[in-house]
This record gives structure tokens, C-alpha cells and sequence, in this order.
């Protein structure tokens, strides 16, 4: 997606660890319109797929799986990543290592929220190294439901783990695929 790839040359900076930041229009602050735009390109992506259900993780990944769950006029579920007392006791669960946080958590969806049988797309807004992605596959699996693929705003693709992801018979749709990047430049993959 052309119009993701000119968002982060213009306003993302790199950090140090590889973490790009993108909070001007991703992350902290949301460019609504935009990210309405990325939810219409995942709807397209997915086009009679019969997807029934999106799946995300809290908290950086609701807005873009909201804007396609809008687009594609399903539900939205996001795993939780702390419990909660108002969260039901009937959960799935998986562990998954933040990226960002450096710490493991639990990750927890209630049962009722993900029947068998959904036909579920997975929505995030990083893929890096594949924890979150796959902590929710692990769920979706649990749950008796069926993964169509995983739609992602930003793949990191010198970080590897789409590439073997997709080695391993998973669709991985990013709109922007990293190849490289430094203090200085990003460089993009061309799809
Ligand atoms: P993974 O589990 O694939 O290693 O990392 C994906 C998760 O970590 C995403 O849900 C995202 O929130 C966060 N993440 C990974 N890399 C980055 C990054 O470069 N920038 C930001 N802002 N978040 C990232």
C-alpha cells in the first residue's frame, strides 16, 4: 500500500532495538481517515474469503482491526493482555513475548467471544518476530476455529518471521513489507 509506505517515510523515526515508531498516525495518535483506508484495503484482500470473524491483540492493534471489521461488516474481538474482573472465567489462553515490552504475557480471549467453527482473520499493526501472531493462532486453534490469514499493517520483513510464517502455509497479507532500516533510511519490499 503505496499511501503506508510514504506515511512512514514522512513521519515514522526508528528507535533504537528496530522498533519504528509510528504514533503520529498509527499507534498513540490515530489518522482516522487513514486508517479507514488501510480497513477498505484489508476488506479488498479478503474478499470472499468468508471471514466471519477479526481477531487482534490489545492494544495497538483495535483501531486497524476495528476499520476492517467495519469494512468487512463483521465482528472485532481483541485478546486481552491483563485480566480483568469483568472478564469471564471460560478463556482462552496462550503465552506471547511482547516485542516492545520485553516481558511474556498471558493472553486471554473469552470462549463465548470465539465459537468453532468462525472462519477468523487475524489484524495487527507490527508483525516483528511473530509472537503475537502466533500466540493468536494458538488460540484460534484452541477455539476449534478456522485461521484464513493474517492482514498487517507493517511487516518487518528483515525481522523473518513472515517469510516463515508463510513457509509454513500461513496467508500473510502486509501492506508494507521493512526490508531495512537504520537511523537514517527505511527501505521497503516490493510487492
Ligand atoms: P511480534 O510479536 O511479531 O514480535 O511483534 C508484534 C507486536 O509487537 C505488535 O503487536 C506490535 O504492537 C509490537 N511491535 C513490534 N515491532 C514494533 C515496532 O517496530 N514498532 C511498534 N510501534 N510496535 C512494534
Amino acid at each position: 500500500m503505496k499511501a503506508l509506505e510514504e506515511k512512514i517515510l514522512k513521519e515514522g523515526t526508528v528507535l533504537p532495538g528496530n522498533v519504528l515508531k509510528v504514533g503520529s498516525f498509527l499507534n498513540q495518535q490515530m489518522d482516522s481517515d487513514f486508517i479507514m483506508e488501510i480497513g477498505k484495503e484489508i476488506a479488498r484482500l479478503y474478499e470472499g474469503t468468508g471471514v466471519t470473524r477479526i481477531l487482534t491483540i490489545e492494544s495497538s492493534g483495535i483501531a486497524l482491526a476495528v476499520a476492517a471489521g467495519i469494512a468487512m461488516h463483521v465482528p472485532t474481538v481483541f485478546a486481552k493482555k491483563h485480566r480483568s474482573a469483568n472478564m469471564p472465567k471460560a478463556v482462552y489462553t496462550a503465552p506471547v513475548y511482547s516485542f516492545t515490552h520485553h516481558e511474556t504475557y498471558e493472553i486471554a480471549v473469552a470462549r463465548e467471544y470465539l465459537p468453532a467453527g468462525e472462519k477468523v482473520l487475524v489484524v495487527d499493526d507490527f508483525l516483528a518476530n511473530g509472537n503475537a501472531v502466533r500466540g493468536l493462532m494458538q488460540i484460534i486453534n484452541e477455539a476449534g476455529a478456522e485461521l484464513v490469514g493474517c492482514a498487517i499493517a507493517i511487516e518487518k520483513g528483515f525481522q523473518g518471521a513472515g517469510d516463515q510464517l508463510r513457509k509454513e502455509g500461513v496467508r500473510i497479507d502486509s501492506l508494507a513489507i521493512i526490508d531495512a532500516m537504520t537511523d537514517e533510511s527505511v527501505t521497503f519490499r516490493a510487492q
